[in-house]
């Protein structure tokens, strides 16, 4: 480590950071001068070369994070190890190193710690092989281990043989052999510390090198197990531990055999919650004459997995249940409103349906989340249809179902395997019975067919504009295709209230930009008008809140169209309108004239459909000799108005000879930007791939 690669470390430490025990921060560190950095990077060197570490560096203070809300045992923590910030800086500087050179050694099944892998791969691998086996009528069958704290039980001696033996440099075992052997944890309760707490086993959560460390033992139990049990696949992420078999025979024998290992490295195989599944019932007969614990569903990794045919979704469930605690927080907090819709968006789906793609949820738990929701940002009121508020108001992710929706589209597209999701959703639409109704594409099937889209017959998705690939489109294109879907849904669930008529062509986007100019208070007032709220005689009868539906200024029937276009006493509000308007008012959906949602052009569905059709030129063929210079090109009309806009590209190749003209300059390629998206930056990036098409395959070199 250099002073340049601490000082870069140090600059990518988040502001936030805790400092530990030592006292030094990281405003200390970052206001250093050079020398007293290469004061610290001799500290670094001499652990590695000595294993001895000035002992304020690598003293600890354990911060216990519950696992559960009412925690009562030890069992239910996390200690989490604040060390000294200069040993986290050398400890992650360190690990970040190794896990690269690691990387591609590493067993596929292998998901922990890794750049670009994360837990909703491995569920949804699970899932996508469960349906599979239903397909083909394999019978899949697995273990699902549990190891206790495996951490703080892991063998220093053997986590170290194993490091050496992948070939992790001697140095830097040393340094962190010795760090661990001197580092004193103290465990902090209420504000005061416990005295110090040395250990000789298990590795510090909070270290960097402890992911290193782990790593390394999975590396060795997916080496195990492929050993012993050529059959089985293992999967690992970080300490859960999984092995899918396709013949429920070898099951006992290969849990002996995780058994052994387990005892071998000394970690705790917590029985109890060690769990064993099959998707076929002959496989679950097996299991059950064994005697081995037998689930039909689990939580893995935080999401609900389901390993029969029966529909369930607990795990959602029970979190969902749990949510009114924070809608009232919500509701007393001091904050503005749109901090607190920022909050539902990115804090509380998040929390709530994590791992929501794995299995669907009934209308009515989507309900119940959405008036949780309006309560906490104060905005229910008799009248107020949280579906509008939620949905179309506020951006279309504050909708807890839509929010479910995009997930279940982005895991697919993160995840799954683009010609088999489509062969499956094309058979489940043809009427496939081979996969069950709660495998994991009927789930995105389900949820996809509830936006109103439809799937042809070769699994492409088709909605107003024309057919697509769920894998193809870019995320922004899938946004914005989602994005004018999502009125159509709202109005088809509204459809019962008059003041909501004509919702489904209502122009989102322009309403809320025009929302957004008033000062707040409006802003407020404003929301109710269009979220429905009984504000007129006529909605307040209907909820027992007025004794007639009399006008409170005059004497006719009261009603929403009747305050704001008939009522006398308002009159001189409406001075500033012309004859013509006054008299095309009553024809307007009441969407517009009583909830104020301003209306789609009539042309927007065929102005998408002409740019979504048009076809991508073939790539022109060019001759080069010497250099190519190529300039590219590409600009949008009206780029500020997106109902209006549309863009074009141009691709030069561009001659030496003439500098102040065109002269010897060619064009290329030019034309209209193929696609929904029409902007300016859309066709800069399309004119360069143009371009490289154009050139690829020419030996010159490209200058763009
Ligand atoms: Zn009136």
């Amino acid at each position: 480590m250099t002073v340049e690669t601490l000082r870069h470390c140090l600059s990518h430490k988040k502001a936030a950071t805790a400092s530990g025990l030592d006292g030094v921060s990281l405003t200390d560190l970052r206001a250093m001068p050079t020398a007293a950095l290469s004061n610290f990077v001799d500290i670094f060197t001499h652990a590695e070369a000595t294993g001895l570490w000035p002992a304020q560096i690598v003293s600890g203070r354990v911060a216990c994070i519950a696992k559960i809300p009412e925690p009562q045992k030890a069992l239910d923590f996390r200690p989490i190890t604040v060390l000294g910030l200069l040993y986290r800086c050398w400890g992650t500087f360190n690990a970040r190193h190794i896990i690269q050179q690691l990387d591609e050694h590493l067993p596929p099944g292998l998901f922990g710690s890794r750049p670009q892998r994360f837990a909703g791969q491995v569920w949804s691998q699970l899932l996508w092989s469960i349906e599979q086996a239903y397909e083909q009528e394999i019978h899949l069958s697995g273990i699902i281990a549990d190891i206790q704290k495996a951490f703080n039980y892991l063998p220093r001696l053997v986590v170290f043989e194993c490091c050496a033996l992948v070939g992790i440099p001697f140095h830097v075992l040393r340094a962190w052999a010795g760090a661990l052997t001197i580092m004193p944890r103290r465990f902090q309760i209420n504000g005061a510390l416990s005295p110090p707490a040395y250990s000789n086993c298990g590795l510090p959560e909070g270290c960097a090198l402890s992911c290193v460390g782990m790593m390394v033992i999975d590396m060795v139990y997916h080496a195990w197990m492929s050993h012993f049990f050529p059959m089985c696949q293992p999967l690992s992420y970080v300490d859960d531990w999984q092995v899918l078999m396709t013949n429920p025979g070898f099951l006992q024998p290969a849990l002996q055999c995780l058994e052994r290992f387990t005892q071998a490295m000394d970690l705790l195989l917590d029985r109890r919650k060690t769990h064993t599944l099959s998707v076929s019932a002959y496989g679950r007969q097996i299991l059950r004459e064994q005697g081995l614990d037998l689930v039909a569903s689990d939580r893995n990794l935080g999401a609900h997995v389901q390993f029969t045919r029966l529909h369930t979704n607990k795990t959602l469930v029970a979190r969902i249940q749990g949510a009114h605690h924070l809608w009232h927080k919500l509701k007393i907090s001091a904050c503005n409103y749109a901090a607190k819709v920022r909050a539902v968006r990115v804090a509380a789906w998040p929390k709530f349906l994590h791992g929501v793609p794995a299995t669907t949820l009934s209308l009515t738990l989507f309900k119940s989340l959405r008036s949780g929701a309006m309560r906490g940002l104060r905005a229910e009121a008799a009248g107020a249809n949280p579906m509008v508020q939620l949905g179309l108001i506020e951006n279309s992710a504050t909708d807890p179902h839509n929010w479910a929706i995009q997930q279940t589209m982005r895991l697919t597209r993160d995840c799954g395997q683009r010609e088999r999701v489509e062969q499956v959703l094309a058979e489940i639409v043809a009427g496939s019975e081979a996969f069950p109704g709660n495998s994991i594409t009927h789930t995105l099937c389900t949820r996809l067919q509830f936006l109103g889209w439809h799937i042809n017959d070769s699994g492409r998705l088709v909605d107003l504009f024309g057919s697509f690939s769920l894998f193809e489109v870019s995320m922004a294109e899938l946004q914005y295709r989602l994005d004018l879907q999502w009125p159509k849904v709202v109005a088809a669930s509204t459809a019962h209230r008059r003041c909501f008529e004509g919702l489904g062509t209502c122009d989102v986007a322009d309403t809320r930009r025009w929302l957004l100019s008033l000062d707040v208070a409006d802003q407020a007032l404003f929301r109710k008008v269009l979220n429905g709220t009984h504000f007129t005689q006529d909605g307040k009868m209907f909820c027992q809140e007025a004794p007639t539906d009399e006008c409170l200024y005059c004497a006719c029937s009261d009603s929403r169209y009747h305050r704001f276009w008939e009522c006398t006493r308002f009159e001189s509000l409406r001075s500033g309108l012309t004859p013509d308007v006054r008299r095309c008012i009553c024809d307007l959906p009441e969407a517009l004239s009583c909830s104020g949602w301003s209306m789609q052009p009539t042309t927007l569905c065929e102005w998408n459909c002409y740019f979504a059709g048009l076809p991508h030129m073939p790539i022109p063929s060019a001759m080069f000799h010497g250099d190519i210079y190529i300039f590219t090109d590409g600009s949008c009309f009206n780029q500020q108005l997106v109902n209006q806009r549309f863009a074009g590209y141009a691709v030069v190749l561009a001659s030496c000879t003439g500098v102040y003209d065109c002269r010897g300059s060619e064009v290329l390629d030019a034309g209209h930007l193929p696609g929904i998206l029409q902007s300016a930056i859309r066709a800069e990036v399309f004119a360069v791939l143009r371009a490289l098409q154009i050139a690829e395959g020419s030996a010159e070199r490209l200058f763009l």
